[in-house]
């Protein structure tokens, strides 16, 4: 692997476990992209660096490169997700930020389900949290409950019918700004990079400008490179990263068979993230955890 061309090498930089709403455990997720023959992935739950450590052990026993990473939404208009790569995970602020994350989670989990009770359907929060695994809950978790139980035909229609945006057992989150959280980000020695920028629902002038904000705010990087562009928004998003000096970030947006159109590495198919893509995104973050050995990531 080492010897390879870095052109012919392949990575993924956004993937979940069952720390947070994807089907396989550190180790299964890490398994997995090797036998598809990729040579570094990042772990990038939302809201936790919990899946990190098992991981990046792994990754050391089968020899695929493992980079911590996480993604937390922040308060916007639209689905505005921030990557985070190559935290510091001994760094007590960013625990503590993830911690309060993961309170405002457990309290719109609560709202959510007494409103549902409300409504007549009947499940409870430890149901809920059964089916995340340890790992922390959320819509994807409380979706599967009501599938399971009858209520909605499949995941789809229980946010069609109860979680959606603007749907009877709907609750906003409370979120950091996102000033807020590229500053987190930065604050534990990571790469703030905005996520899937198609979720945005944004023109291509109304991105521009939104970039320009964020830049201001200390943002380094952009998932130009996603499962879910089309060739145009990939070549659009490259160019937008190129004029305001971002980083280029790529990945799948794994989840496992809880998305199972969605494959590691390769996306719907023709997803391809280069290794260089890592290698520069390395060579902006001089800090020694990133140099050093990967044991000392978590
Ligand atoms: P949460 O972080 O708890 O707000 O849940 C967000 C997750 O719910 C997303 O990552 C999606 O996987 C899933 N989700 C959001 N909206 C929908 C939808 N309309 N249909 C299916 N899944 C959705
Ligand atoms: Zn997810
Ligand atoms: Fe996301
Ligand atoms: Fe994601």
């Amino acid at each position: 692997m080492t010897n390879m061309n870095e052109d012919e090498k392949y990575i993924d930089l956004h993937t979940h476990t069952t720390s947070s709403d994807g089907s396989m455990t550190p180790e299964e997720l890490i398994r997995h992209a090797y036998s598809k023959g990729l040579a570094a992935v990042a772990i990038t739950d939302h809201d936790t660096i919990g899946a990190v450590e098992q991981a990046i052990e792994e990754g050391n026993k089968i020899g695929i490169e493992v980079i911590a990473g996480v993604e937390i939404s922040v308060d916007f208009s639209t689905e505005l997700h921030l990557l985070g790569y190559f935290l510091n995970g001994g760094y007590e602020p960013i625990l503590r930020m993830l911690k309060v994350l993961r309170k405002m989670r457990e309290q719109r989990n609560s709202k959510v389900v007494n409103k549902l009770n409300e409504l007549g359907v009947s499940i409870s929060l430890d149901e809920v949290n059964s089916k995340a695994a340890g790992g922390i809950a959320g819509r994807p978790h409380i979706a599967r409950t009501l599938v399971e139980k009858g209520y909605v035909e499949d995941m789809v229609d229980a946010f069609d019918k109860y979680l959606g945006v603007g749907k009877p057992a709907y609750f906003k989150k409370s979120k950091l700004t996102p000033r807020e959280g590229i500053a987190e980000i930065l604050r534990s020695g990571g790469i703030p990079a905005v996520a899937h920028p198609i979720y945005l629902d944004m023109t291509y002038e109304q991105l521009d400008s939104l970039l320009g904000e964020l830049v201001g705010y200390g943002l380094m990087g952009i998932e130009a490179i996603y499962a879910g562009n089309t060739d145009e928004q990939t070549a659009q998003l490259l160019e937008l990263a190129k004029k305001h000096h971002l980083l280029v970030t790529g990945g799948s947006d794994f989840h496992g068979s809880y998305k199972p159109d969605i494959e590691i590495g390769s996306g719907r198919g023709s997803l391809k993230v280069p290794y260089s893509v890592l290698t520069e995104l390395r060579r902006a973050v001089q800090k020694p955890w990133v140099t050093g050995k990967t044991h000392e990531l978590i």
